[in-house]
């Protein structure tokens, strides 16, 4: 097992693996940005290090100082967390060169994966079901027009290199196509560096389905089950829960079958995750797979009892998978709500001092957080400060836990996303479970005409 850890993040991911190293024994690094010094996660790792100012490319992103960082400090391994380095091929192969072993999959099995295009070509190859689109990059316009005229309008123009909900247009008539491709193409090569972008069918009201999977270097590979992310606005998550309502244990099965096929067949090794479409017909397609730990990855946890940073760390240091596939259940139904720090009304972020945060406990509660009273929730970063997950004997338990706890939580000083939160929770069709990925929008448009009705 690794002696001692270098955590390349920040916020609550880092805190989360820091507390796993802890139940493992393990000794562990944290790096941080000037403007994070006062930070949780820098407190409690044994060992700290300033990786440089501010700004991502100057610190978190930045390769160069985060190994050195875990040369100085002779770390054997390196968590990525989520975001940030997580999915670099590049970071990987340097992690490799140095000899310090990166928590996560091989960095060929990143790469290929981190190519939207040539991993729906892999997968199709594989025989996993994708949404109908190009075979590849799209090229010129007349190209473009063509296949988009033979898939049949309306369609989504995807960066290649996306991530992040960026980098994607969804086109209804073939005169707005150009425009979606050349906006497309601009967003892409600022977000990501790579311009390339892939035409598929946008289904209508799809859900997003994506399933939880385990590999070991001994090529056992399980599923922990799926997750329902449909509750999205600008297609990034903000609720999250497990099991979904809109699955059949046979459907469930069928669609496991095909993520553990996604991942067998790029020989895939740790945590994965296969996000999918199902379209209102039942049928699912591969959307594409994330090769790290997810911010929702706690629902897993909740009903399957599996520490995923655990096992993440375990498989890097070479063990074997202690389950096997009929050994793993999924008990009950976890809900997670994403608390951003942000106006509710406007989604602009709210960075600033928190002055008072309460936060809710009790059965069937956890809260992943660094936020702490009086603690300064910078710009420079991503805009979630706590993931609230409450679990239940089933869907309604979860849910009315939630409700109680997002009516106690208190943090003031900033703005924060709980009154939408509040709002889902208590909709008709989310506690129907009648959901999909335009369910958010339904509900904000709903909200604008209240306001102007009143
Ligand atoms: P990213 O990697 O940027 O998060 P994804 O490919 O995972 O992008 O897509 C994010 C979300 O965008 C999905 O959850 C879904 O809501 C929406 N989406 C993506 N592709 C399609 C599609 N072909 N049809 C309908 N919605 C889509």
């Amino acid at each position: 097992m690794f002696k001692k850890i270098l955590i390349a993040n920040r916020g609550e991911i880092a805190l989360r693996i820091i507390w796993a190293c802890r139940e493992l024994g393990i000794q562990t690094v944290a790096v941080y940005s000037t403007a994070d010094a006062d930070s949780l996660h820098v407190k409690f790792a044994d060992e700290d290090v300033c990786i440089g100012p501010p700004r991502n490319a100057e610190s978190y992103l930045n390769i160069g100082a985060v190994i050195a960082a875990a040369e100085i400090t002779d770390a054997d391994a390196i968590h990525p967390g989520y975001g940030f380095l997580a999915e670099s091929a590049a970071f990987a192969e340097a992690c490799e060169a140095c000899k310090i072993k990166f928590i996560g999959p091989s960095p060929n099995v990143i790469r290929m994966m981190g190519d939207k295009s040539r991993a729906r070509e892999t997968m199709l190859a594989a025989g996993v079901p994708i949404i109908p689109g190009s075979r590849g990059t799209v090229g010129d316009e007349e190209e473009a027009k063509r296949l988009a005229g033979r898939i049949g309008y309306p369609v989504i123009v995807k960066a290649s290199a996306g991530g992040g909900g960026r980098g994607m247009r969804v086109v209804a008539t073939p005169d707005d196509l150009t425009g979606a491709i050349s906006a497309a193409r601009t967003e892409a090569k600022a977000a990501f560096g790579v311009a390339d972008v892939y035409i598929e069918k946008y289904l209508k009201t799809p859900r997003h389905i994506e399933f939880q999977i385990l590999a070991d270097s001994y090529g056992n590979v399980v599923s922990l089950g799926e997750r329902e992310c449909s509750i999205q606005r600008r297609h990034q998550k903000i609720l999250e829960e497990s099991p979904s309502t809109a699955l059949t244990p046979k459907l469930r099965r069928r669609m496991a079958e095909s993520a553990l096929k996604v991942a067998r067949a790029v020989g895939y090794q740790n945590a994965g995750t296969v996000e999918m479409l199902l379209d209102e017909d039942g049928h699912f397609y591969f959307m594409e797979m994330n090769t790290r730990i997810q911010v929702e990855h706690p629902v897993t946890e909740m009903v399957t009892g599996i520490d995923l940073i655990k096992e993440q760390i375990k498989i890097a240091a070479g063990e074997s998978l202690a389950f096997r596939q009929e050994d793993i259940q999924s008990v009950g139904h976890a809900i997670e709500c994403r608390i951003n720090a942000e106006d509710p009304e406007t989604f602009t972020p709210s960075p600033g001092k928190i002055t008072t945060f309460h936060l809710p406990g009790g059965p069937g509660v956890r809260v992943d957080t660094a936020a702490h009273p009086e603690c300064v929730i910078p710009p420079f970063y991503d805009s979630m400060i706590a993931k609230l997950v409450t679990r239940g004997n089933n869907r309604m338990e979860a849910i009315s836990r939630m409700r109680r706890c997002l009516e106690v939580m208190v943090v003031e000083g900033i703005r924060t996303n709980i009154p939408l939160q509040r709002r889902i929770l208590s909709d008709p069709d989310f506690i129907r479970g009648h959901l999909d990925t335009g369910f958010l929008e339904r509900l904000l448009e709903r909200g604008k005409e209240a306001a102007v009705a009143s």
